[in-house]
């Protein structure tokens, strides 16, 4: 539906077109998961200042907002250590207008204050995980969220899989949802790629284990060109093809399911890539000896942490000449320094068919924060703020949170 990216009346539906929030308020999910230091301090603000265009925008269209989100896991009990108050604060100090906290999320403050709110005002509400009610998808929870706006709107992408009561229950409620200025980018990046991505159309999967990527890589093949591999993962693929892979990590249980993939990719319109060669280590640190082996000379009681520099220049060959790029997972152990060339090199490689052109996304945790730390990301097209989401729709699979509000 949403996915394949042609469907222009969706994402029309989704949009902000004929939205008119004025006077009204409007009830918007967030991603305020952010990461916190020992004394609640915030040390990426990254995730909030991702909802401000749309916050901003709804201000600016004379709508009060009412802001919700989760925090951490505190398994539907009130545990100060993942309160909202330290977001409140930060996003005060970016916002143009103070913000409200709401110490519930549907109590009575949150009542209170939510009736009381003017056009032009924000509203944060108290982390949507203290209540049960959140991750059960309740009724009564999300009758009680509904309660407190008019008009909805989900700005969430990074929860947009998982069908909570702030991103599927509360849809029931309203006659209009719409996604935020943020959730709309993610969905007209990750639907081109799996609709009208231009071809050559280049992936590049890589982390540790197979089992995390195999619905990824099964739905990849026949839409994408070519397909590369790196990471851990490719042990696996090598051990099933015959080599011996010393003390690399191995994905036994997803020996059956490599076969299948080696199978489906010879039948597909996909070339399928693994490494010609690999950095091996004694062990698994920074300091242990290491060399570089073809795949095939992997010895006895080594390891192998990254992947080779002629599978550098094979892959990087392969990405300069694409016009479509979505990457995700690392080529190798990257944050041990030794081991992090081959991640380098590859996002390298992205960000330069990305100034020639090229569309690139990048999904995923660690191939994001590979992407900043090395200092790349300002030159890819699109960094994807939900790792486990973007991966779920890449894999082809419906996002309720997505179904919901275009189900309304
Ligand atoms: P994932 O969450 O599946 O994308 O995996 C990311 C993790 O894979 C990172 O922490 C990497 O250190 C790890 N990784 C990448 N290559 C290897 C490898 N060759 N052996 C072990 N772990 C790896």
């Amino acid at each position: 539906m949403v996915r394949d990216g042609a469907n222009v009346a969706m994402m029309k539906k989704l949009g902000f077109e004929g939205f008119d929030p004025a006077g009204g308020k409007v009830l918007m999910r967030v991603d305020f998961n952010v990461p916190l230091d020992k004394e609640r301090c915030i040390t990426d603000d990254t995730r909030i200042r991702a909802a401000l265009p749309t916050i901003n925008r709804l201000l600016e269209l004379g709508a009060g907002v009412i802001l919700m989100s989760h925090l951490g896991r505190p398994k539907g009990r009130i545990d100060q250590t993942f309160s909202l108050r330290p977001v409140a604060d930060r996003l005060a100090d970016l916002l143009p207008v103070p913000v409200k906290f709401a110490q519930d999320s549907v109590g009575p403050d949150a009542q209170k204050k939510a009736s009381k709110l003017q056009p032009g005002e924000v509203l944060l509400l108290e982390n949507l995980r203290f209540n049960p009610g959140e991750t059960d998808n309740d009724a009564g929870f999300s009758a009680g969220l509904a309660g407190l706006g008019d008009l909805y709107v989900n700005d969430a992408f990074g929860t947009a899989h998982r069908a909570h009561a702030s991103t599927v229950g509360v849809t029931a409620h309203f006659n209009e949802c719409r996604a935020g200025l943020l959730m709309q980018r993610e969905l007209e990046f990750l639907g081109t790629l799996l609709g009208k991505a231009e071809s050559p159309f280049v992936a590049i999967l890589g982390g540790a284990k197979v089992s995390g990527k195999v619905d990824v890589i099964l739905n990849l093949l026949g839409k994408v060109d070519i397909l590369i591999l790196g990471g851990g993962m490719i042990f696996t693929f090598l051990q099933v093809h015959g080599m011996k892979i010393g003390t690399s990590l191995l994905d036994e249980d997803s020996t059956d399911v490599v076969k299948e993939i080696t199978l489906k990719a010879k039948e597909s319109s996909t070339q399928l890539v693994l490494p010609v060669d690999c950095i091996v280590a004694k062990e698994f640190s920074d300091k242990s000896d290491k060399k570089e082996v073809l795949v095939t000379d992997i010895p006895d009681g080594w390891m192998g942490l990254d992947i080779g520099s002629k599978t550098v220049v094979r892959y990087c060959e392969i990405l300069n000449g694409a016009r479509t790029v979505f990457w995700n997972g690392p080529m190798g152990v990257f944050e041990l320094p030794s081991f992090a060339g081959g991640t380098r090199a590859v996002c390298q490689a992205v960000a330069e068919a990305t100034d020639k052109g090229a569309k690139s996304v990048v999904g995923g945790g660690d191939s994001v924060a590979a992407a900043q730390q090395m200092g790349f990301a300002e030159r890819i097209s699109h960094i994807s703020t939900g790792g486990g989401a973007s991966l779920e729709f890449m894999a082809g699979r419906d996002l309720p949170g997505i179904t919901a509000l275009a189900n309304v």
